[in-house]
C-alpha cells in the first residue's frame, strides 16, 4: 500500500477455515463451516439462492460481521489479529449502491483512502488519474472535478471499483457490484472489469446470484446452499459439466448444455492431429464460416440458422484451420464431456 508504489499486481489468498457465523438470536448459521481457499490472484464468485450467506461470507472477510467460530486469513495473516479499520484500507469493497459520496467530486471519492494513509497531493492526483484511465474514463474529460450526480449509472460504477482500487489493496470484494445496471451497460462493466483483474491480478471475492454472470466472471465458482453450507467449489466448466449434487444442477439451469458451449472456444473443438480441409473442400461444403476464437454456442447458432451439419473454422485470416460438426457441439452440450473434442474432416 505505499504510495510511491505504481505496481498495481499485489494480490494476497483468502482463506476461510470453518469460517461460521451465528447472528444473535438465530437458531441457524448464516454461514455454516466454510472452508474455502481462493488463491492469489484468482476471481472467485459466490453465488446461491437469497439467504444463503454470500453478503455474510464477504463482511466477515472485511470484518463488517464477526466470525461466531472459525478463521479467514488473509496470507498467513489471521484476520482477527488485524486492527479492524486497518485491515478495511487493505481490502477494496465495491458494493451495488457504489457508496460515492454525493457532496464529494470524483477525484476526492478516489482519492478519499490515500489521503486518510497520508499520501501526498501529486501522488493522489496521479493514482486518479491512472486509474480513471484503467477503466476508460479520460481525466481530460473532466470526469475528475464532477459529483457522482453528474455521471451515468455505468460510469458511477467503473468510479466505485476504482475507488476501491485506490490504495492498491491486495484483496478486492465486491457485492452484487453490477446488479443495479441495465443488460447492455452490465455486460460493458463486466467485460471491462474481466480485463482490468487480467491486468492487475487482484485477489477478488465477487458475490452475486446470477448464475450466467458467475460463469462469464469467474476462475472458480463457490455455490452456497440455504444454511450457508458450499455445494460445490469448481471451475465453471466442471459446475456446468459436472454438478455435485441436485441443488446444483437445478440452481445452473437446465440449459447448462448451452452455458458451457458459451465457455469453449471453437478452437479448442479442433483436433491436432488431424487434416484441415482445403478451401476447395470447405467452399463445397457450404458451411458456415467461423474465427477460432468464437465461442462453440456461436458455432452452434450458426449451424442452426444455416441448417448445415458443421461449420468451418478459420483463423485471423479466414484462412480455414478446421471443421467442428452439429454432432460434436451437441456431444459436449450433452454433460459430461471433455471440452476438447472433435475432428477437423467432416
Ligand atoms: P445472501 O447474501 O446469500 O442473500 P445473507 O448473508 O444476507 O445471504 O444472509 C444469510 C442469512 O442470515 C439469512 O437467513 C439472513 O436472514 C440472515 N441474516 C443476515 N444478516 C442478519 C443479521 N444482521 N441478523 C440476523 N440475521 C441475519
Amino acid at each position: 500500500m505505499s504510495e510511491d508504489s505504481n505496481d498495481l499486481r499485489t494480490a494476497s489468498s483468502i482463506t476461510f477455515d470453518q469460517a461460521t457465523k451465528m447472528y444473535p438470536g438465530q437458531t441457524d448459521p448464516a454461514l455454516d463451516a466454510l472452508d474455502l481457499n481462493v488463491e492469489a490472484g484468482e476471481l472467485v464468485c459466490l453465488v446461491g439462492p437469497s439467504g444463503g450467506g454470500k453478503t455474510t461470507a464477504l463482511m466477515l472477510v472485511n470484518r463488517l460481521v464477526e466470525l461466531s467460530s472459525g478463521d479467514i486469513r488473509l496470507g498467513e495473516k489471521s484476520i482477527g489479529s488485524l486492527n479492524a479499520i486497518q485491515l478495511r484500507r487493505e481490502i477494496g469493497y465495491v458494493i451495488q449502491q457504489t457508496g460515492l459520496f454525493p457532496h464529494m467530486t470524483i477525484a476526492d471519492n478516489i482519492g478519499l483512502v490515500p489521503q486518510i494513509l497520508g499520501w501526498k497531493k501529486a501522488s493522489i492526483r496521479n493514482r486518479v488519474h491512472e486509474l480513471l484511465e484503467l477503466v476508460g474514463l479520460t481525466p481530460t474529460d473532466d470526469i475528475a472535478k464532477r459529483y457522482p450526480g453528474q455521471l451515468s449509472g455505468g460510469q458511477q460504477q467503473r468510479v466505485g471499483i476504482v475507488r476501491a482500487l485506490a490504495a492498491n489493496p491486495p484483496v478486492m470484494l465486491m457485492d452484487e457490484p453490477f446488479g443495479a445496471l441495465d443488460p447492455i451497460t452490465r455486460a460493458h462493466v463486466q467485460d471491462e472489469f474481466l480485463a482490468l483483474h487480467n491486468e492487475i491480478g487482484k485477489t477478488t471475492l465477487f458475490v452475486t446470484h446470477d448464475i450466467d454472470e458467475a460463469i462469464k466472471m469467474s476462475n472458480r465458482i463457490a455455490i452456497l446452499k440455504p444454511g450457508g453450507k458450499l455445494a460445490q467449489f469448481d471451475t465453471p466448466d466442471t459446475v456446468l459439466s459436472r454438478p455435485a449434487d441436485d441443488f446444483v444442477e437445478q440452481f445452473v439451469g437446465e440449459d447448462r448444455g448451452l452455458k458451457r458451449l458459451s465457455l469453449i472456444p471453437v478452437r479448442k473443438m479442433l483436433n491436432p492431429s488431424t487434416v484441415v480441409p482445403s478451401d476447395k473442400e470447405t467452399a463445397s461444403l457450404s458451411w458456415p464460416r467461423i474465427e477460432r476464437d468464437k465461442s462453440a454456442r456461436t458455432a452452434l447458432s450458426l449451424v442452426l440458422a444455416a441448417e448445415t451439419d458443421g461449420v468451418v473454422v478459420t483463423d485471423g485470416d479466414d484462412v480455414p484451420v478446421g471443421t467442428v460438426t452439429l454432432k460434436e457441439l451437441a456431444s459436449i452440450a450433452g454433460s459430461g464431456n471433455d471440452a476438447v473434442a472433435g475432428s477437423t474432416t467432416p
